[in-house]
């Protein structure tokens, strides 16, 4: 018996990928689900159990937003929105704001039964270290991740050569807690030259890059920014690509043959009025993320089956629901483990949620469910690598009273420095 190791009795067990429920007990032992172990039991008394969820792609720098200066008109172009709200927020960023901003948005994911969160940071005047301080804050919750930092020329030729090299010492640092991915803002905002940089850190490297792509109508002024990005060479397996809001007729093909991801983020592409995404371009490789808007995917699933019903040939529920549990495999790829089932062999991600009278829930209608009827105020406890991250909603590694004492003031400070510019 060790630590890690542990026998879940009287579970209802919901799997995702296919959507199944079961009755049963699950066994844990090392921090894999296996198929007759030892060690203490815990009896959940009926409690559903499902497997952790993924955020494929976020921006856990922006985990402080909510009350920072905000321009007095709403910008009328995606570009003034960025110049406006979001490059004012990462630009105000320095290591303390950055570390405590992850780990204010590792907690809201956590609480939201996520396990994996793939982040996308940007803290254009504190680059170098950055990540590390996203790392150290991500592994203090115990969650898995996947990061990156986003790379753009907006900050000159230097800027983009910083970002580039934060990330080459987790790079060489992989496992199955952490992946890298190598980062890029955008291709609007980025030179051949450091798009070509990046590519070749990625490649030297055996992993993908991660890029918005055709979030708006801007990242298609200089032309259609998939083929520009194939042409140098950065279409790579296991990429992400975020949003796809205007993809362009050929994209899903090219998608499709590189093994790059797709990600999509229905709240926030809601929220930057950037426009409806059409499902007919989206690989089949896709997975969901929120872009920075908390991390419940729950929510962000059920937004992106509202949104889809609002525009006819959209990919229905069923569709969306594989999409989400899609984000395991993307994560599994990243990591180098399994993830996304609650199977012998597979990794001990998961979510304890209390059960929500109602129907009988049922194989048929779990996909439903996780629309109509799961929430993630259900989630009481999550497990991940075998070990408790999240008992009774509270946090195993931190205390959060005082992140929340951290949090107010150093919020303060961030915001008045965006205000001063
Ligand atoms: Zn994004």
């Amino acid at each position: 018996m060790s630590l890690r190791s542990m026998i879940l009795k009287n579970a209802r067990i919901l799997e995702l990928d296919p959507p199944a429920v079961r009755e049963g007990e699950l066994h844990i032992e090392e921090g894999l689900v296996v198929s007759q172990g030892s060690g203490p039991e815990l009896d959940l008394g009926g409690a559903w159990v499902m497997p952790g969820l993924v955020n494929a792609h976020t921006h856990l720098y922006s985990a402080l937003a909510c009350g920072m200066p905000l321009p007095a008109h709403p910008p009328e172009t995606f570009t003034r929105m960025l110049e406006q709200v979001w490059w004012r927020l990462d630009q105000a960023h320095d290591q303390d704001s950055v570390e405590v901003s992850a780990l204010v948005g590792g907690l809201a994911a956590l609480r939201a039964g996520v396990t994996t969160v793939i982040d996308h940071h940007a803290s254009p005047r504190a680059i170098t270290g950055s990540l590390e301080r996203v790392d150290g804050a991500l592994a203090t919750l115990g969650l898995r991740r996947v990061l990156c930092y986003e790379v753009s020329d907006r900050h000159g030729r230097a800027g983009a050569l910083e970002g580039i090299r934060a990330h080459e010492r987790l790079l060489g640092e992989r496992g199955p807690s952490r992946g890298v991915l190598v980062g890029m803002h955008a291709a609007f905002t980025l030179s051949d030259e450091s798009i070509r940089d990046c590519v070749s850190l990625a490649r030297s490297a055996g992993v993908g890059v991660h890029i918005h792509l055709a979030e708006s109508i801007d990242d298609l002024q200089a032309g259609p920014p998939l083929a520009r990005l194939q042409s140098l060479g950065a279409l790579l397996p296991g990429s992400i690509f975020a949003h796809g809001v205007h993809l362009e007729a050929g994209d899903r093909a090219r998608l499709e043959e590189s093994g790059a991801w797709l990600s999509h983020q229905a709240r926030s592409n809601m929220n930057n009025g950037v426009g409806q995404a059409d499902h007919g371009r989206y690989p089949s490789r896709t997975a969901l993320g929120t872009d920075g808007i908390g991390s419940d995917m729950l929510a962000e699933l059920q937004t992106a089956v509202f949104r889809a019903n609002e525009r006819p040939g959209s990919w229905g529920l069923s569709r969306l629901v594989q999409a989400l549990a899609d984000g395991a495999r993307l994560a599994s790829a990243q990591l180098g483990l399994p993830l996304g089932r609650l199977q012998p062999g597979q990794a001990a991600d998961l979510v304890v949620l209390d059960p929500c009278p109602g129907p009988p829930l049922t194989e048929d209608n779990l996909a439903a469910a996780l629309v109509f009827r799961l929430s993630s105020q259900q989630v009481r406890h999550v497990m991940v690598d075998g070990q408790w991250r999240l008992w009774d909603r509270q946090p195993t590694g931190l205390d959060p009273a005082e992140l929340d004492r951290w949090a107010q003031q150093t919020s303060l400070n961030l915001w008045s420095r965006m205000a001063a510019g």
